[in-house]
Parts: structure tokens; C-alpha cells; sequence
């Protein structure tokens, strides 16, 4: 049940399906859909997971029929956790009830005396919090509703009324809002993919790239899987990896059959062919979609009709970003930071979705990036404008999820409610950005005039439930208001009769009042019970008197009752309407949220520009990145008072187009690359930068790699990582990418990780047959003598200034290498004992004048070309065979000695391992020595 293939069961239609009943015809909003395509009831079928689950009814309890209701829907729905409706309370049973109490800490209790049937259950009016619980922890629930009213004779009848899943999950608050991914192998290593945002109705789909997919996937981040039965086998390591803790639901390959997944779609969203979505013909991502759209409707008997359009997903249109990247550039929420933090100033929630996208998927394309710009100027340029525009934004609320709710039927009056408030707020808006380039979305909303109009019935502040009555305000309709009047005139009328009965009767202690088993009543003390006229009717005896009613009392009741049942149906009734009306303009409101979105995260673009001081980057079609003055977005925020070093950044795919950056630990190399990147994707996002002056050619991939970050998590080594995203980098760069490689073969010995940075540097150089721009960060000074070989390749460092007290780190980038790693300094700074410093300097000296790795002073290393690898390097010819003559003059148990020194990586040894290695080695050369000794 729980997560792998928590399985949903029967589309049985809303209201059409009866107990009883042999046939299942699924019935959506009251388009009847073809007999068997039910991918509900597929999941539930015998051979399906959990066709085992229905539970059994102890042989001495009796089938009553209420339970015989219960074992029908519950065998139509084995995989989810059935929530049946009696009166006040959605109760569960057997292990549902089991289940729910131990996930949502509910009393259980059980049906029988005996106690062979468990039960739980929770209040029907907060039902919706413990959904959201449940599927959270991967359940799938059904909900089976009363669907006829309680006449105390009969038996109510019920019907499974929703589904709900992880992915399909739709409440009022967005951050609980479910994720749909579909997903197939095609052909040749590609991967179709749609991704359904159930609340929003956006769906996207495409074939893409293995890398893409990951990518797309993490950022996505789906809660419930559909895949073809048979595929994920053969699906690559990679991406099976990634979805293995999401729930996955297995469907026959049929479902995913491009063709009639093409027909269905063309046909939904009323085009000839669904090339004018972007999905081309026979593209499997067609079937994908197909098979995400159903998911939702059948889990919601009901036609989402808010999915009103298919998004080509294809990696052209956007710059690519890498799961890694995503990652470590701390892009979105995580825990760190993040560069979406920084920027979201929005006001709406809309706005908030929109700045997240246009983060993760930056342009590609000069001319609309120039138009993001020109709309952002528009803002920074009139700071009262701003202000205005934020302020009017304020108002507004998330009409998509409102409108998408409405659409699958889970919407309450309170999201008629928001796109009313929204639309009151809206003409103030277009008439602020009058003239103005952000307001240009605006202008492209249809007139919303006449559904502003009909929604002025809504009461200001509706309730959430709609039969808690006062959803349409007084004076909206006249037969609502009679019944009002009728139910608001009965008090009065009722005092007004208590009293003329007190004169008729002459008895002072009379009442009239009301119990909901007698109804109302006329209260006489047991005194005045001589009285009595004949029209009164004795009812009910109390100690002290008696209770009667009259004709008169009776006809009153009857008024009363149908007026609160009148007033009940007729709110519904107006209600219903309103929420017809409101879908029948669906593609009007959407227009509406979009433009909202987007001038929402424009606005907040042009807050933070305006606040930090950003400026406009020139976005060119060249390849020539230029960086005057540029601050880290994100760092510069977390430094708060303390001032951030600008730095500049000049690169150019046609002249030097990879710098070497050395310093020493934490002088600012990571925080320097990093910045670079993301300048760049803010550049191409539309944003401004942080910077004095900025020039951005075209981007078209950024790709990072970290050393040394440990993702045991995922079960591989910390260099295994490393190598498998180098190499994923170094198989896909081209002359518009830009690579950061901060510290690469720091996971490790020093001879194999400065071998393979020696050489990953020397294939972008030329072998992998791009320009790409490259900033590498290294701890290996042996690297910077690769600038004296090749005009493409700059060195520079990170300043440091040197006292008698010790050094400071300036953060400033300078056009040279460093002279030496400062890594003692480090260890200084972070608090290790003076007399362990002083050791490891000495040992340092003894380290460098019998240094074992070739390469001078300043690190003018000797690496030849070609010859990379720890052996290589062991084995250098010329000057380093001197070096090894030396080595090998050493006895056996000297050379371990030093072997064991020469590999040794200071940096990346914590203070107390440091102190452990110095011991051992103190241990090992007294022994040397002892040994040596004549
Ligand atoms: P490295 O990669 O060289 O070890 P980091 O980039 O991680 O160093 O930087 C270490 C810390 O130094 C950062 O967390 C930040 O607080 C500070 N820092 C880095 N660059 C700057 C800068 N340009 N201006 C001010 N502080 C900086
Ligand atoms: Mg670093």
C-alpha cells in the first residue's frame, strides 16, 4: 500500500455506480469516457500488488448490510486506505483503521463488542488535513461518501466519490500540493517525460536526454510516478536511482502508446496535430502526457479541464542545468541560502512559481532575455512605480490553484472568493503599468468584466463549506432572501405568539420553545394544567408540567424547516452556478494569473535590483564573458555588514578561456567560481546582476563540479562521484558551456587526483573538441605551469596579505598564482596547537627540499606533456630522477616514511586527524631511525 505501487483502484463514476450494480462507466463532470480504460481499476486488478489486501470478515460477525456496502467498495479500491462516510465521521476499518492510527495518532477503537472489526475515524468537516498527512507518507486514499440523503429507514447509499494520491494531491495550501511525473524509455537513450502540476494544470512533456531527465526530475521533484509496465528495468542506473523512494505505479504499455496518446491530447485541447504544442508526431512523450491527464481525472472523476495546453519540454529553448548544478549552485529552497531566497520579493504565490522557473530554466534567446530586462528597467527606474505595482500585487491571490481546484472539483467558496478579490484588483493594475514595458502580460488578459459582475454575489468573507450557509450575500437573489426573512422573521414571531397565548390563556408562566426530537412546544406549569383549551395537544410530560403543541405551532415548524432546507439547496444551487460560470471563463482567468506571475516576479526582480544595487547585463550573441565588480548574490547577502570583495571575471571562448585559480583554504576560490555561474543565469533569466558593468555571451550549458562533498548518501564513494560527474561534464561541453571545476581529484591521493586534474584540464584544452569557458579551482600548484604552455589558460589567485602576526585573506582575485598553499596558516587560524604547527612547518621544509612530486618553487611544475598518472609522475625523467636517486638511498622503512608524508593532503584532514597522522609518523621515524642506527 504504502509508496511501491500504492495502487489506486476502480473509476467508478461519481453518483452513477451503485452497490450492487455490475457495469463501471466512468462519468467525469458528465463526459462519459470509453468502458475500460480505467487505469484505476487496472492498478487494482487481481494480478496487481495488493489485489490481496481486502480484508476478511471474522466468520461469527454478522454481514450486515452496511458492511456488505463497506466489502464492496473496499474490494474495488484494495490499495488505498478506504475512508467511509457515517454521518459526522469518514471512519476506517481492519487494518485502515490500524494504519491511520498509527500515521495520524488517532484513538482506535473498534465496531463490535468483541472487538473484531477495528475502526478509526476522523471528523468528515477536517477530513482534508488528514489526507494531506496521509499522502505525505505515500498513501493513497478513497473516499466514499453518503450520496443519498439519511431518511432513518433505509440504508444510505455511498459511493466512492475521489481518489486521492501523492501525486494527484490538490489542497488549499500549496505547499502540500502533489507532483505527477510519466515517464518511458525511448529510443536511442532518451527518456519521454511529462510533468503535471495537478493544481496549476501545467503539463509539460518531451523526449530528452538521460542528463536532462535527471535534471528535470530533481527540480520537478514528483511525488507519484506512472511508468509503462516491464520499463524500469530499463530505465538507466542513473534516473532508476532517482525515483526509487517515490511511489511508482505500473500501467500497461498500451496507456503510453504515442499514436492514440497524440489522438486524445489533439482532441482535448482542440488541434489538428500536436505539433502546435511542441510535441512532434510519434513522440513518446505524447502517451506520457496522455497517461498523466487521466491519472488526474480518474483520480478526481472529473475533467481537468484546467490543463489547457501541453508544453514542449526540449533543450534548446532553455539554459541546461545539471542535477549537480541545480545543487551546488544552491539555486532553490534547500538548507542552505539559497539564490531563490535572495531574489523572491514576491507578493503572490504566482509570482513565487514563476521567479522558481524562470531560476531553474533561464533564456536562451537574446531578444526575449532584452525583454525580461526592458520590464525590469521599467522598475527600477520608477521607485514609486514599484511600490504601487508591489502594493496593488498584494491584493491579489492564486487564482490558478483556485481556478484548478474548481476545475477538479475540490474548490470551496473560498477560491471563488480569490479570483473575485483578484479581479477587483486587476483594472487598478493595468492602469498603474499603463504604458510601461512590465505591464505588457497585462494586455494580453481577455475583458474579465462580466465574470467580475457575476461573481458580486459572493458574500465578502464565504465560508469554507459551503452548507454552513452565507456564501451569497443578502440582496443577490429574491427567493434566498424571502426564505432569509422567513427563517430571520420566525424569532419574533415566535415571541410575539408566546405572548398573545400568556393574554389568551391568562397564564404569566407560559413558554414556547424548542428540542430537536419534539420540535417547538408550549410549556405549562403543572399549576395552570386546568386551562389547558382543546386545541393544545399534549406531547411530553415533565416533572414540573407539561409540554403541547397547536396547529398554529406546527404549521410555524414546517416554515421554519423547509425555509432552512430552501435556503440550503438555493446557496447551493447559486453557488454551483457561480462555479460554472467561473470554469466557463477558465482560459480567461488563467491569462489573467499568468500575466499576474510574471509581472509578480518582474517586480520582484526590480525590488531587489533597486535595493542592492544591481545593473543590466549586456547579453550578447558573442562569447566574451566580462564581469567588472561582480559580488556573489548570495554570499554577499549572508556576509550582512561585513563587505563582500568585488572581483572581475574576463573570459572569452576565442582567447583566454580557462583560469586557473589558486590560494589558499578559505581565501574565496569556491565563492569567486561560483559567482561567475551564477551571474550568468541571472544574466540569461532576465535579471539584473550584482556587478559594476556586465557583459554575457550566450550560455547554452553550465556545468559544476565540487570536489571533495560527501554524498555517501547515495551510496557511492565521495570519488567515484566526482569521476562520474567530470566525466559527464568532459562528454558534454561545447563552446557556448561554462564549466566551474572547483578542487576536482581532491577525493584521492595527491599522485591521482593531480593526475587526473592535470589532465581534465588539458582535454578541455583541446581533445573534447569545444571552447568551453572554464574557471578550475585548484589546490594542486603544479597546474599553473600549464598557462606558460597554452594561450588559452590564465592563472590567477586569491590575495593574501602577509604580516608579522600572520596572513589575512583578501578575497581579491590577482592575476597571478599563488606561491604557496598557506595550508599550515589554516590550521593555525582554525586553533590546532602551536607546538604541532611547528612541527608540521618543519616537517613542510623537510617535505619540500625531498619533494617527491616534480615541480619547483611557485609550483613551475615539470609534469610533462602526455605523461599524467600517478606512475608518470613517480617516474619523470630528467630533473626528478635525481630527486628519486635520493629517495632510494633511504632504507626501506625511511622511504615509507616519507612515502606516507609525500601523500599526505593537510587540507583535508580534520585537526585531530592531523594530530593522529603527526603521532604515528613520530612513532614510525623513531623506529626508522632506531632501525638505521649502526
Ligand atoms: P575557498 O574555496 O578558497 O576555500 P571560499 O570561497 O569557500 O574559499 O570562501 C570562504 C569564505 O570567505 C566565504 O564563506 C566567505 O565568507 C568569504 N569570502 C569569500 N569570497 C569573499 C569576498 N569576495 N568578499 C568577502 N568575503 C568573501
Ligand atoms: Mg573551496
Amino acid at each position: 500500500m504504502r509508496n511501491e505501487n500504492a495502487g489506486v483502484c476502480d473509476g467508478a463514476g461519481r453518483g452513477t455506480t451503485r452497490a450492487g450494480e455490475e457495469g463501471f462507466v466512468t462519468v467525469r463532470n458528465g463526459m462519459e469516457c470509453e468502458e475500460g480504460s480505467s487505469l484505476l481499476r487496472e492498478l487494482s486488478a487481481p494480478d496487481a500488488p495488493g489485489g490481496e489486501k481486502v480484508p476478511v470478515l471474522p466468520p461469527d460477525i454478522k454481514r450486515t448490510p452496511m458492511l456488505e456496502q463497506y466489502f464492496f467498495w473496499k474490494e474495488r479500491y484494495p490499495d488505498c486506505l478506504l475512508f467511509f462516510r457515517m454521518g459526522d465521521f469518514f471512519e476506517l476499518f481492519f487494518d485502515d483503521a490500524r494504519t491511520a492510527s498509527a500515521v495520524l495518532d488517532i484513538t482506535l477503537t473498534a465496531r463490535d463488542p468483541e472487538k473484531k472489526i477495528p475502526m478509526a475515524g476522523v471528523p468528515f468537516h477536517a477530513v482534508e488535513g488528514y489526507l494531506g498527512r496521509l499522502v505525505r507518507e505515500g498513501f493513497s486514499v478513497a473516499l466514499c461518501d453518503q450520496v443519498t440523503e439519511p431518511d432513518g429507514r433505509t440504508l444510505v447509499e455511498r459511493s466512492v466519490v475521489r481518489v486521492v494520491t501523492p501525486g494527484t494531491y490538490v489542497p488549499e495550501d500549496p505547499s502540500g500540493e502533489g507532483r505527477l511525473a510519466a515517464l518511458a524509455p525511448a529510443g536511442e537513450g532518451g527518456i519521454a517525460l511529462a510533468l503535471l502540476a495537478p493544481g496549476t494544470g501545467s503539463l509539460e512533456a518531451g523526449t530528452v536526454s538521460e542528463n536532462e531527465a535527471a535534471s528535470l526530475l530533481a527540480t520537478f521533484a514528483p511525488q507519484e510516478i506512472l511508468l509503462p509496465r516491464g520499463t524500469p528495468e530499463r530505465l538507466p542506473g542513473r534516473i532508476r536511482e532517482q525515483i526509487a523512494r517515490i511511489p511508482q505505479r505500473l500501467l500497461a504499455r498500451s496507456h503510453f502508446d504515442p499514436a492514440s496518446g497524440e489522438e486524445r491530447l489533439a482532441a482535448r485541447f482542440a488541434v489538428a496535430s500536436l505539433a502546435a504544442h511542441g510535441v512532434l508526431p510519434g513522440d513518446a512523450a505524447a502517451g506520457c502526457a496522455r497517461v498523466a491527464l487521466d491519472y488526474l481525472e480518474e483520480t478526481h472523476f472529473s475533467a481537468a479541464r484546467h490543463v489547457r495546453r501541453l508544453r514542449p519540454l526540449h533543450s534548446g529553448l532553455f539554459l541546461h542545468l545539471d542535477v549537480t548544478t541545480v545543487r551546488n549552485l544552491d539555486l532553490v529552497e534547500g538548507d542552505a541560502l539559497s539564490l531563490f531566497a535572495v531574489l523572491n520579493r514576491c507578493g503572490t504565490p504566482m509570482g513565487k512559481r514563476c521567479l522558481r522557473e524562470w531560476i531553474l530554466r533561464p533564456l536562451r534567446s537574446v531578444e526575449e532575455i532584452r525583454k525580461r530586462q526592458d520590464a525590469v528597467a521599467s522598475l527600477t527606474e520608477d521607485p514609486v512605480l514599484l511600490r504601487a505595482v508591489r502594493d496593488a500585487l498584494g491584493a491579489c491571490r492564486d487564482v490558478e490553484r483556485a481556478l484548478g481546484r474548481l476545475s477538479l472539483r475540490v474548490g470551496t467558496p473560498r477560491d471563488l472568493a480569490a479570483i473575485r478579490d483578484t479581479l477587483a484588483a486587476f483594472p487598478g493594475l493595468v492602469a498603474l503599468c499603463e504604458g510601461r514595458k512590465a505591464g505588457e502580460p497585462l494586455r494580453a488578459v481577455p475583458d474579465l468584466a462580466p465574470l467580475m459582475e457575476t461573481l458580486r454575489t459572493l458574500a465578502d468573507d464565504p465560508p469554507r463549506l459551503v452548507h454552513a450557509g452565507g456564501v451569497i450575500r443578502d440582496g443577490a437573489d429574491p427567493e434566498l432572501d424571502e426564505w432569509r426573512c422567513v427563517a430571520r422573521g420566525g424569532e419574533e414571531w415566535l415571541r410575539d405568539y408566546a405572548a398573545r397565548e400568556r393574554e389568551l390563556r391568562g397564564i404569566k408562566s407560559l413558554k414556547v420553545g424548542y428540542n430537536k426530537v419534539f420540535g417547538y412546544y408550549i410549556e405549562i406549569s403543572r399549576a395552570n394544567l386546568e386551562n389547558i383549551p382543546p386545541e393544545y395537544s399534549r406531547k411530553q410530560t415533565l416533572v414540573g408540567g407539561e409540554r403541547f403543541v397547536t396547529e398554529e405551532l406546527a404549521v410555524f415548524e414546517d416554515r421554519m424547516r423547509s425555509s432552512s432546507e430552501r435556503i440550503a439547496a438555493r446557496e447551493s444551487a447559486l453557488y454551483e452556478e457561480l462555479v460554472r460560470s467561473t470554469l466557463e471563463a477558465g482560459a480567461c482567468v488563467q491569462e489573467l494569473g499568468r500575466a499576474l506571475a510574471a509581472l509578480d516576479a518582474t517586480a520582484s526582480l526590480a525590488e531587489v535590483a533597486w535595493e542592492r544595487g544591481y545593473v543590466r547585463p549586456l547579453v550578447t550573441e558573442g562569447t566574451r564573458l566580462a564581469l567588472h565588480g561582480a559580488r556573489h548574490p548570495v554570499v554577499e547577502v549572508a556576509l550582512g555588514n561585513r563587505p563582500f570583495t568585488p572581483n572581475d571575471v574576463l573570459l572569452d571562448g576565442d582567447g583566454v578561456r580557462i583560469a586557473v585559480v589558486t590560494g589558499p583554504n578559505m581565501a574565496g576560490k569556491s565563492t569567486y567560481l561560483r559567482m561567475a555561474a551564477l551571474l550568468i543565469l541571472m544574466a540569461q533569466m532576465g535579471s539584473f546582476v550584482p556587478a559594476e558593468r556586465a557583459e554575457v555571451g550566450l550560455t547554452d550549458r553550465i556545468f559544476t563540479r565540487i570536489g571533495a562533498r560527501d554524498e555517501l548518501d547515495r551510496g557511492l564513494s565521495t570519488f567515484m562521484v566526482e569521476m562520474v560527474e567530470t566525466a559527464g561534464i568532459l562528454h558534454n561541453v561545447t563552446d557556448r558551456s561554462f564549466v566551474v571545476l572547483d578542487e576536482i581529484g581532491r577525493g584521492t591521493s595527491t599522485y591521482d587526483g593531480m593526475s587526473i586534474a592535470w589532465a581534465v584540464l588539458e582535454y578541455l584544452l583541446a581533445p573534447c573538441g569545444a571552447r568551453p569557458k572554464v574557471l578550475f579551482a585548484t589546490h594542486f600548484h603544479e597546474l599553473t605551469a600549464l598557462a606558460e604552455r597554452h594561450g588559452e589558460i590564465t592563472n590567477c589567485s586569491m590575495a593574501v596579505e602577509e604580516t608579522a602576526e600572520g596572513v589575512t585573506f583578501l578575497h581579491r582575485v590577482v592575476p597571478r598564482p599563488a606561491d604557496r598553499s598557506y595550508g599550515i596558516e589554516v590550521a593555525r587560524r582554525a586553533g590546532i596547537p602551536e607546538a604541532v604547527l611547528r612541527r608540521s612547518r618543519e616537517l613542510l621544509r623537510e617535505f619540500e627540499t625531498r619533494r617527491v612530486v616534480p615541480g619547483g618553487e611557485g609550483g613551475a611544475g615539470a609534469f610533462p606533456d602526455g605523461a599524467v598518472g600517478a606512475e608518470a609522475a613517480r617516474s619523470v625523467p630528467g630533473q626528478g630522477r635525481g630527486r628519486m636517486r635520493q629517495l632510494s638511498l633511504l632504507d626501506a622503512a625511511k622511504d615509507a616514511v616519507l612515502e606516507e608524508l609525500a601523500l599526505l593532503d593537510p587540507d583535508s584532514l580534520t585537526p585531530l586527524q592531523a594530530l593522529e597522522v603527526l603521532y604515528r609518523l613520530r612513532e614510525k621515524s623513531r623506529c626508522a631511525l632506531e632501525e638505521g642506527a649502526p
